[in-house]
């Protein structure tokens, strides 16, 4: 099988040079193996997309000298595709997951749910659902708003992988994270449903991100297995933090690629920062050789 990325940013703000690095990284993985990368910009949550940061984030990656070698046809060059324009796909997934019985809705609201919590969580994931409504029984219909579907985790369960980054990780479904949300109540699809639908109907054999993800990855396989998927490989790459040591968010707009364009860096100076070169080296050459999947 053909090695087949992607590149799947937000379009919520405008990348920064932590974002470049992870980018970068996945499209030296698809070079290594002589395979495609595809652009796909996950907009599905409409309060927090911007047309502008759509268009912003095309530009910046191809300023940075990032391509992709698929996609619908955007005026002689590739574009991306939006998961905001698949929403039947995932309508489909809800749809076998409830048929196998493997969520329940949940009226929970955040605060509900930061008062039943006893165990404290990894501060950059959600805490571990407490189980209130795990045993009710479902009655509305799937797509009813205000109803939050989540997906019932084998408690006591070690999820593990093997990272092509970071070799053998593991975590405990239960303890480590809890029942997740497939469904939000505003209608729209989760990310970790959106991204399992997706990158399997699209292909992928290797999932490249950061590894603030790594968490997500046990819960999206939890959603394989239930949809009957095969999982992609998956390549966890390291973060950059600032100068105090605080990891890159969009937050940062003095390491915005273009802020530091109108700052007159080119593309090629960002790459060639040696905390650029150092993640980067660090990334490519850790864990388990590269293998053709
Ligand atoms: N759109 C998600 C993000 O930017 C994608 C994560 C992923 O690569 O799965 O965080």
């Amino acid at each position: 099988m053909a090695y087949r990325g992607r590149l799947a940013p937000s379009p919520t703000g405008y990348l920064h040079l932590g974002h470049a690095l992870t980018f970068w990284v996945a499209a030296e993985r698809a070079r290594m193996h002589d395979g495609e990368l595809i652009l796909r910009i996950d907009d599905l949550d409409q309060s927090r997309s911007r047309p502008k940061f759509v268009a912003g984030v095309v530009e910046d990656l191809r300023w940075f000298g990032l391509s992709w070698s698929e996609g619908p046809d955007c005026g002689g060059a590739f574009g991306p595709y939006f998961q905001s324009a698949r929403t039947d796909r995932y309508e489909e997934a809800l749809n076998t997951l409830l048929e196998r019985g493997c969520l329940f809705s949940c009226r929970c609201s955040r605060r509900d749910i930061r008062s039943a919590i006893q165990a404290p969580h990894a501060a950059d994931d959600e805490p571990v659902y407490p189980g209130t409504c795990r045993t009710l029984v479902p009655r509305e219909d799937p797509l009813t708003r205000g109803v939050t579907w989540r997906f019932r985790v084998p408690d006591g369960e070690r999820i593990g992988f093997v990272d092509h980054c970071r070799g053998s990780v593991g975590w405990v479904a239960g303890r480590d994270f809890g029942d997740f949300v497939v469904w939000r109540s505003d209608g729209v699809p989760g990310y970790q449903l959106a991204c399992v639908v997706d990158d399997a109907a699209m292909g992928i054999t290797e999932v490249v991100r950061g590894e603030d993800l790594l968490l997500s990855t046990a819960r999206q396989l939890l959603l394989y297995r239930a949809l009957g998927l095969a999982p992609p490989g998956f390549f966890h790459s390291p973060l950059m933090n600032d100068d105090r040591g605080v990891r890159l968010a969009k937050r940062h707009a003095a390491l915005g690629l273009r802020q530091l364009r109108e700052e007159g860096w080119s593309a090629e100076d960002l790459r060639q920062l040696p905390a650029f070169r150092d993640l980067l080296g660090r990334g490519l050459q850790a864990g388990v050789a590269p293998k053709t999947p």
